[in-house]
């Protein structure tokens, strides 16, 4: 059973090691803002009500977002186990999950928290240049991550590993790999 939940500032590299992480493991890549984007291109209800939440860099409402991963949870192809990506994002969000988990009889095994200095995720965001990536949104979306998400690390202090996500690519993957192993 691999259930992990990825940790980190907007551009720690979550994304992309989750990615990695979840395809070698063979288990579903479950991010929230990669579902929000999709739903937002597809003009759906979820996308019209996130969008402009998005734009500004703030959190999309919990109602919103606890639908979708409560949603996403019951779906057959995550049995064997997810990896969780930009979810939880708030102490609300972390209490919903842990209780939903507790329903559907599901618990994850380890939290990551991937460990970057806030002036190299501003050089790695203006190169990446996804719509919201804009210099003042990215001050926006790292503020909010400091005053909402980064109290998850101390909630999660008896699951929590940090990585040290300022390294390349790879190094980040093989440290992964190297815990994923001894877990
Ligand atoms: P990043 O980690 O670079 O900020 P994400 O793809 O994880 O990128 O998120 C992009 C945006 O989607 C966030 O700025 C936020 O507006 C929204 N979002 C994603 N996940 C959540 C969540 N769990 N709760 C609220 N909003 C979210």
């Amino acid at each position: 059973m691999t259930r992990l939940i990825f940790l980190g500032p907007p551009g720690a590299g979550k994304g992309t090691q989750a990615q990695i992480l979840a395809s070698a493991l063979k288990v579903p890549h479950i991010s929230t803002g990669e579902i929000l984007r999709t739903a937002v291109a597809d003009k759906t209800e979820l996308g019209t009500q996130a969008q402009a939440f998005m734009e500004r860099g703030e959190l999309v409402p919990d109602p919103l977002v606890l639908d979708l991963i409560q949603e996403r949870l019951v779906q057959s192809d995550v049995k064997p186990g997810w990896i969780l990506d930009g979810f939880p994002r708030n102490l609300l969000q972390a209490i919903e999950l842990n209780r939903v988990l507790h329903e559907i009889r599901q618990a994850f095994e380890r939290v990551i928290n991937l460990h970057v200095p806030d002036d190299a995720i501003i050089v790695r965001l203006l190169a990446r240049g996804r719509k919201d990536d804009d210099e003042l949104i990215i001050r926006r979306r790292l503020e909010v991550y400091r005053e909402q998400t980064a109290p998850l690390i101390d909630f999660y202090q008896p699951q929590l590993v940090t990585i040290d996500g300022n390294r390349a690519m790879e190094e980040v993957t093989t440290s992964l790999r190297h815990l994923i192993v001894a877990t």
